[in-house]
């Protein structure tokens, strides 16, 4: 509970609007709504070390969030100095794209489902925010969380400008909810996205579902962090409560 109160005490004291009202909860997908990073970074490995880029599989998680034309570009210019074309870009993410679709079927994030339902019986709206681009997770939202995501609140790589960490995706969530940023509460697992959640001014909640330490979490200025969903399901009625007004 103390840590309800300091969580919602840090989002007041970096907010200026004079109270707060959540009314809608955007949330980012993978690694938060599904259990679909390790897949992730393995088919981004595979890619680009066959592509002869030098990396490891972790650094993919910390680029966990932003588009998969800002990691391609990303990697093109350590490795040699030089921005990608488009249609490298387009037919890269495709192959990575694929190299996904080979692996194992990603799952629901353990407690995912009671958190969503936890939300819709309180009238929070639910809305998506995700870089990704990819039809193969995006396709089973509706089945795996249904009335949650409608069309015309999913924010995509494809309704985007700037891709996470700006706070563009988030703030076009806000957008489609008809809220704003003190309405509005953000769900994340990785460090980027926490910093475009943060940046757009909702409470910001991170989850510790990968390798990434909880410190990392803190530092790019999440108001709370839990080290699981199954976590954050079991607390958000009480969390609520506190966020209501
Ligand atoms: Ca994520």
């Amino acid at each position: 509970m103390d840590q309800i109160i300091s969580a919602i005490n840090h989002w007041k004291g970096r907010i200026t609007h004079s109270h707060i009202d959540v009314r809608a909860a955007l949330i980012d997908m993978d690694g938060t709504l599904y259990d679909s990073m390790r897949n992730h970074t393995a088919a981004w490995y595979r890619l680009m070390t066959e592509q002869g880029i030098d990396c490891t599989r972790e650094e993919f998680y910390l680029y966990e969030g932003m588009t998969g034309a800002s990691t391609i570009t990303r990697l093109w210019q350590r490795q040699w100095n030089k921005i990608p074309d488009l249609q490298l870009i387009n037919d890269l993410y495709f192959q990575k794209t694929q190299y996904f679709n080979q692996l194992p079927a990603v799952l629901p994030m353990p407690g995912a489902k009671q958190m969503i339902s936890s939300l819709l019986k309180a009238d929070i709206m639910t809305v998506l925010v995700t870089g990704s681009g990819q039809p193969s997770v995006l396709d089973r939202l509706n089945n795996d969380y249904p009335g949650a995501f409608a069309d015309s609140h999913r924010v995509t790589a494809l309704n985007v400008t700037h891709g996470k960490p700006h706070p563009e995706p988030y703030l076009k969530g806000m957008e489609m909810a008809g809220v704003k940023y003190w309405q509005s509460m953000a769900i994340e697992n990785a460090p980027i996205g926490v910093e475009s959640a943060v940046a757009s001014g909702a409470f910001t909640v991170a989850l510790t579902t990968g390798p990434i330490p909880a410190e990392t979490f803190a530092a790019s200025g999440a108001d709370l962090v839990l080290p699981s969903m199954q976590v954050l399901a079991d607390i958000m009625p009480e969390l609520l409560k506190h966020l209501r007004l």
